[in-house]
């Protein structure tokens, strides 16, 4: 018990601060409208990587480190595609729902598998491909960036369930995101860390957070955080086409495992700058945060070019936001073939 008092009080994290992207990039505010009360919410994401680098030392030298491997296999990948013989083959990932429920209510076979479905649409392209004719604000040459087959797949291993009112509560008070890995505190231990990706679908996480989801990329959460290297979503943005939330068709999810695969936000780590970048070949430069919904004919560009907020790593609403680009397909693929290679079955 001590030792897991004494984790969960390094890891802390104030993911309240990350509850108004608009606010951060006043100049985009113009471009957006809110459809509801949880459409301003978004990603913990960024909040939880700098809270690591605050605490710890060593952390840009292990990311720094897995760069320069990205980097290289992500330069043989281009080469291929170049030369007309590129071959990726199909890599198959096993994930577990763990479920914490306020209600005690558990979640349904068929939330989980509609979730299941939407997210392998996404990786597949599918989804964009389907989704990219709507009419909804998305910029005539969107589409020419193609669908962004990943050739990754997910495959349900388990649905773990547990009333979780203790462990909710003392999270959503105290802000203190990972005690839900902790049995101890009323969470769920997570299943064969590293080889399989765990899902935390948990009840209030918007209410009380102001975010739909969060993670960590690969290299964040190691030693003794390592346990805490998960995925952690609202349930109310989790299910697909069955989510409860109107505004979410099941995307939060797909967002999320880009992060766990070691994708980021467009704009990289810094916004309102755009000598950062998101370490994308074919993501352009940004200095603007998305969220809510795009106004047709507001202004989406910034460092030169036009934004690519209607990317699955953007925080806009699901309606707005469908595909990976082949550059971000690279980037995963060279992450399951290094830091998270134990994820392929
Ligand atoms: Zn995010």
């Amino acid at each position: 018990m001590r030792k897991s008092l004494l984790i969960i009080a390094t890891c802390a994290i104030a993911l309240s601060c990350d509850n108004d992207p608009i606010a951060t990039t006043d100049n985009n505010a113009s471009a957006l409208t809110s459809t509801s009360k949880t459409a301003k919410t978004t990603c913990g994401f960024d909040a939880y990587l700098e809270d690591t680098a605050a605490k710890d030392p060593e952390l840009e030298a292990r990311l720094s480190a897995q760069e320069a491997f990205i980097s290289n296999y992500t330069a043989k990948l281009e080469a291929q595609e170049k030369s007309g013989k590129q071959n990726l083959p199909l890599l198959t990932i096993p994930v577990v729902i763990n479920h914490l429920s306020q209600s005690g209510q558990r979640i349904s076979q068929a939330v989980v598998d509609a979730q299941m479905v939407r997210l392998n649409e996404v990786f597949s392209g599918v989804y964009a491909s389907r989704a990219s004719s709507r009419p909804s604000g998305l910029p005539s040459n969107a589409r020419q960036f193609g669908a962004g087959n990943t050739r990754i797949r997910f495959t349900l291993q388990a649905i773990n369930h547990r009333n979780g009112s203790e462990v909710i509560d003392f999270f959503t008070s105290n802000l203190q995101f990972p005690a839900v890995a902790l049995e101890e505190f009323g969470g769920i231990t997570p299943t064969s860390l590293g080889s399989v990706i765990n899902i935390y679908v948990i009840s209030n996480l918007t209410d009380a957070t102001g975010i739909r989801g969060s993670g960590s990329i690969p290299g964040q959460a190691t030693g003794d955080q390592a346990i805490f290297d998960n995925i952690y979503i609202d349930e109310l943005f989790f299910g697909g086409d069955l989510a409860p939330e109107a505004v979410s068709e099941g995307l939060t999810l797909a967002h999320e495992v880009g992060h766990h695969l070691n994708l980021f936000h467009l704009p990289g780590r810094a916004t309102e700058n755009c000598r950062f970048d998101d370490a994308v070949r074919d993501t352009p430069n940004t200095s603007k945060r998305y969220s809510g919904t795009v106004r047709t004919g507001a202004s989406t560009t910034s460092c030169g070019s036009q934004d690519m907020y209607w990317n699955i790593m953007s925080s806009v609403d699901d309606s707005h936001r469908f595909l990976f680009t082949n550059g971000q397909r690279n980037r995963m693929r060279a992450t399951l073939a290094g830091a998270r290679s134990g994820l392929v079955q």
